[in-house]
């Protein structure tokens, strides 16, 4: 129940309505960070408003600019990765594409790995044909590849670990030694480790991105991404570019990640373990030839996984036999009825999808007879793994019997 005075009517409605003041927060204190909105953010005085003209950081000088909700967000990622900077922005594609703008200008040159997110080489191709960036890639099952991909105008090492689609891990340190011996700022798309299951501060990179829309949302209700750096000079860079962009993040959907990130941990290790539990299984079937996940001792790069990981996702592949078509692969996917069709990952459904990869790609996936099946990659959300398990079986069974 509640009363409130009432006061005589010196000015009209409109007026009253937007001008006479909330009520006072004073006294209560509870979890969640409030939803701050706001355009316009108001300043105390003239001199305020006017010390505040364009400056970078904590701020409150326009509503783009930043919020107490999507800084306690920044707040939070920066402390779970263990970094001192942090920013938010509308997709983890746009904090890759920030990061490559605040290392790159033209005329410049980027190494990036041949299992990349997919997005980010067409990025990288873009940045070339339009703004003269050059860029390579290199093979991330060998860092001697990165060695020799460094040329005197690289600027920028970027890693993904493990790849995108195939699970690769890279020899992550000696790539960040060798590019720190270059003069090269590192990257790292820190995705698959959600922040908790990979430091890229402790390893020295410079920046780490993350997709946000995955385990941090955990709800597959959100796009959003975030940088982190403890390099202050660059992530001034990046901070700028960002400014400059005119990204901005809403607070609605920042709290969304915020109500995701109180259950991170669990989520993230439930998954992992359900994922571990149906890749184990998939491992039985006549079917698949490989399964490709870190896990596996026989994944390349498991080796650097147990030296640099201490966690996993719940995102894999398997590789049918060469016999199979792609047809039937499709076949397969169709024939899930608890798996949707879709891209995306970390939210509680469980995703599969028919991928592709480049010949070249291939190469370490063949057979004995040089040949490597079509590709299925498996998200594993939060349903029970025999449900799960017993749900691929049956879709594998009914087309190894067509
Ligand atoms: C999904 C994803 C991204 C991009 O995130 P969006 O928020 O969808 O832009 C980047 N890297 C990896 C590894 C991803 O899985």
């Amino acid at each position: 129940m509640s009363t409130f005075k009432h006061k005589p009517a010196v000015r009209g409605p409109s007026t009253e309505i937007i001008h006479s003041k909330p009520v006072s927060s004073a006294g209560f204190s509870a979890l969640p960070v409030p939803v701050y909105r706001g355009s316009s953010t108001f300043f105390d005085n003239t001199a305020a408003q006017r010390a505040t003209v364009n400056p970078l950081g904590l701020d409150y000088s326009y509503g783009l600019h930043g919020n107490p909700t999507q800084y306690t967000l920044a707040k939070k990622l920066a402390e779970i990765e263990g970094a001192t900077h942090a920013l938010v922005c509308p997709s983890g594609l746009t904090g890759i594409a920030l990061v490559a703008q605040a290392c790159l200008k033209s005329g410049d040159h980027w190494l990036i790995p041949e299992n990349v997110y997919g997005p980010v080489q067409a990025l990288a191709r873009s940045l070339h044909m339009d703004y003269g960036v050059e860029f390579s890639e290199y093979d991330p099952c060998n860092a001697s590849s990165v060695a020799e991909g460094l040329r005197t105008n690289t600027t920028l090492v970027w890693t993904e670990a493990p790849g995108s689609l195939t699970f690769e891990v890279p020899d992550l340190q000696a790539i960040v030694a060798l590019a720190k011996a270059h003069g090269a700022r590192t990257g790292i798309d820190n995705t698959w480790a959600a922040g908790i299951a990979y430091k890229p501060f402790e390893h020295g990179f410079d920046f780490s991105v993350q997709a946000l829309t995955k385990y941090q949302c955990g709800h597959a209700d959100v796009l959003m991404g975030a940088v982190l750096s403890n390099n202050t000079k660059a992530f001034a860079d990046l901070e700028r570019k960002n400014r400059i962009l005119g990204l901005g993040v809403s607070p609605a959907d920042c709290d969304l990640v915020l109500r995701g990130l109180l259950t991170l941990p669990l989520r993230y290790k439930q998954q992992a373990d359900n994922g571990l539990l149906v890749a184990t299984a998939l491992k039985q079937h006549p079917a698949v030839a490989r399964v490709l996940h870190p896990e596996f001792p026989e994944c390349p790069g498991h080796a650097f996984y147990k030296r640099d990981f201490n966690g996993f996702a719940s995102i894999f592949s398997i590789v049918l036999k060469a016999q199979y078509s792609d047809e039937q692969a499709c076949a397969i996917i169709d024939n899930l009825k608890l798996f949707k069709i879709a891209y995306s990952w970390g939210g509680p459904e469980s995703l599969g999808l028919v991928v592709n990869i480049p010949d070249s790609r291939r190469r370490h996936l063949a057979d004995e007879h040089g040949r490597c099946g079509p590709i299925l990659r498996l998200a594993i959300g939060l349903e029970e793994p025999a449900d799960l398990i017993a749900d691929l079986m049956q879709a594998l069974d009914t087309t190894n019997r067509a």
